[in-house]
């Protein structure tokens, strides 16, 4: 700039300040992420929709609820996946990558070998599966997440924050360690998802983020209850706040074109036999606490390991999806350094913290963001 002749300068500090005036305070211009999870929501349910068997058993689905409010909507419709999550198949999968779905010979899964949701929570916030984080207790996480790597550098701090439906949500970020603010603003009560879609659609419209997370826990619960219809309706509800969110997005200059949206599940959950649907987890976690479903001590649940992710923006390349329909999976390990990635960071520096384990690379269809 400093050879251009002075008027042309003051003209473009003029537009300039003209255009950051319009798009918002500070940070207007640079790159953003939003990551949003729903804790243990099956690939099934994301790409096959609403399981007909499931429906059907009176033991999941009340027969009144189903014949007025799941069958009509979510089974007797001639595409179940794009009846239950339409923002994910309509707008994330052609505009972007929705990955994880087996019908397709596509792989997504978790590279812990636990399965369930304080390991998984770990794996794709620090990029480092750790064998030692054993159970759901509210333990500090001796883990660096990549909230608190942003966090810790004075050209995010301030920038990062986080809502969720879950009290162990603060120790998974590790507040005590680090000033991330989580579940601020109901901070003292047991959230719901309601809750926290309320608090996350108020954090993104403070418009002085740079890395958010929205965590929503409703389908998980209502899975262990076995209730079908409303794990159902929490899915419906969650992609529904999904467009409420890329809208937003892209309807404020201080997020368009600038924002990385994307969204994941910490673990799935079984198919076979029907029952399993409920539950998750690996061999070695229900040998770990024996008591809990102890039909499933000996094998587990088998696939519950397996994922789904999403993901739309400027960084994302859906080409380098190919590589997880033809041989290779995606693992939740690799989120982590995918986000920093899409903030324009360099995830080696993240992956080579001292006293800290390597992170996973990024996902193949993540790149850093153009302009
Ligand atoms: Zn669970």
């Amino acid at each position: 700039m400093s050879h251009q002749p002075r008027r042309l300068g003051w003209l473009a500090i003029l537009v300039g300040s003209a255009l950051l005036a319009a798009a918002g305070p500070a940070l207007a211009g640079e790159p953003k992420v939003v990551l949003v999870t729903f804790d243990g929501v099956r690939w099934q349910d994301i790409f096959r929709g609403a399981d007909p068997k499931l429906v059907d058993d009176p033991a999941y689905v009340n027969p009144d609820i189903k014949a007025d409010v799941v069958g009509p909507p979510y089974v007797d419709v001639p595409d179940r996946g794009a009846a239950l999550t339409p923002f994910l198949h309509e707008v994330v999968a052609r505009q972007g990558v929705l990955i994880g779905d087996r019908d397709k010979g596509e792989c997504a899964k978790v590279a812990n070998d636990l399965w369930f949701s304080y390991p998984g929570y770990n794996e794709f916030l620090s990029g480092r599966p750790d064998p030692d984080l054993t159970d759901n207790g509210k333990t500090p996480n001796p883990n660096v997440t990549f909230l608190e790597y942003l966090q810790n550098q004075p050209a995010h701090h301030g920038k990062v924050a986080m809502v969720g439906t879950w009290d162990v949500f603060p120790y998974i970020v590790n507040t005590r360690r680090t000033d991330v603010p989580v579940n601020e603003g109901f901070h003292g009560t047991y959230p719901t998802d309601v809750k926290t879609a309320r608090e996350g659609l108020k954090l993104l419209a403070r418009r002085d983020q740079q890395a958010i997370y929205i965590a929503f826990g409703d389908t998980d619960e209502f899975a262990h209850a076995g209730d079908y219809a409303h794990y159902l309706m929490a899915i419906e509800r969650g992609d529904d706040f999904l467009r409420q969110v890329w809208d937003y997005i892209q309807s404020d200059p201080y997020y368009r074109d600038q924002t990385t949206l994307m969204v994941l599940t910490d673990h799935g959950r079984g198919e076979t036999p029907l029952a399993a649907w409920r539950e998750h987890g690996s061999r070695r976690a229900f040998q770990l606490s024996p008591t809990e479903a102890p039909q499933y001590n000996e094998t587990g649940v088998p696939g519950s390991d397996d994922v789904w992710m999403a993901a739309i923006g400027p960084a994302v390349r859906p080409d380098g999806a190919r590589a997880y329909a033809s041989g290779g999976c995606a693992h939740s390990a690799q989120v982590a350094a995918s986000l920093l990635t899409a903030l324009g960071e360099d995830w080696r520096a993240f992956s080579h913290l001292p006293g800290q384990r390597e992170a996973a690379p990024p996902l193949a269809f993540i790149a850093p963001p153009k302009n």
